[in-house]
């Protein structure tokens, strides 16, 4: 069964590792073979400048890793830059799809021409926070009851000018409700349930349902504080409770995978810790749901809304 993976931070890593290659290297959960051991058919490549990179240098981090992007993830001839959503429908065998993403705006401080700079080198995917306050917003970490600031506004207007979907999954509560009717196009790339783990990164039942009334979908997260609270490991089990619970809340159709892996090093779901292990959480989605169900979640339910956006623009 092909995967559709809405996050990982695997070009934080070869920035950070000088000598990583992303063919092989075992410290990077979603290097190239284990990608293709997994099945994975697109792969979203998160551009995440870690807070403790001072500002001054975090635009210049953020150009790195796009770099990283272009000399190790698309030296693998199968990799193939998605730069416009309908190449999706036309991977050939064996080739997967390689989607960049920037994981908060920090990067750009408080200028328009830096953010795109970097919507120019293809990314497709948009948050406007990471877990802290910035020039645009608040992140999931900070007081839920502050909202979008001006710039943030402008940057919106921008995203939705260039068709870019923008990602809620590390947006505070208020930002996530005054973001929705101002957006075109939003998506919870990486986030969980809420009701069953009670965690400010997850949403809530009410934010699940406006997201996909707005025609968005939620990919669920392996990181295991998300899925258990206060948790270091975690099951498959206990992640498939999530899906299930989203599936009756709001229909199969608009769940997906966000991993994040390479973001959560040393914690992970025992058997599911790196790509190559997405046949496990497969094999057990095929114990609750039926084949179809079970495809939407991998990667039909995704394709249909690319699909449906695209004829929309
Ligand atoms: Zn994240």
């Amino acid at each position: 069964m092909k995967i559709v993976d809405l996050h990982c931070d695997v070009l934080e890593k070869l920035a950070r590792f000088k000598d990583a290659d992303f063919r092989n290297d075992s410290r990077l959960h979603a290097n190239f073979e284990r990608l293709k051991a997994g099945n994975v058919m697109v792969q979203v490549f998160a551009i995440f400048i870690h807070p403790n990179i001072p500002q001054e240098r975090k635009f210049q981090e953020a150009l790195r890793q796009i770099e990283a992007f272009h000399q190790n993830v698309l030296k693998e001839p199968e990799m193939v830059h998605i730069k416009d959503w309908k190449q999706i429908d036309e991977l050939k065998e064996g080739q997967i799809g390689a989607v960049l993403s920037l994981e908060g705006c920090d990067a750009i401080g408080k200028d328009l021409e830096k953010l795109k700079m970097i919507l120019d080198a293809g990314v497709k995917i948009v948050g406007l926070t990471w877990n802290y306050e910035n020039e645009l917003g608040y992140g999931t970490l900070e007081d839920s009851t502050k909202g979008i600031k001006p710039f943030g506004k402008k940057v919106i207007e921008l995203l939705n000018e260039r068709d870019i979907i923008i990602d809620v999954a590390h947006l505070n509560e208020k930002g996530f409700y005054e973001l929705l009717p101002l957006a075109k196009k939003v998506i919870a790339s990486h986030c969980n349930s809420r009701t069953i783990c009670d965690h400010p990164r997850n949403l809530t039942d009410e934010q699940v349902k406006l997201l996909v009334e707005k025609g968005g979908r939620i990919h669920v997260v392996f990181y295991p504080p998300l899925v258990e609270k206060e948790r270091k490991t975690t099951t498959i089990e206990k992640l498939v409770e999530h899906i299930k619970y989203l599936a009756d809340l709001v229909g199969p159709e608009h769940i997906g995978f966000g991993s994040d892996f390479d973001g959560m090093d040393p914690l992970s779901i025992t058997n599911l810790s790196n790509a190559g292990e997405f046949p496990n959480i497969i094999e057990r989605l095929r114990k609750e749901f039926s084949e179809d169900e079970v495809r939407l979640f991998s990667q039909e339910g995704f394709m249909n809304y690319i699909r449906k956006l695209n004829k929309a623009s």
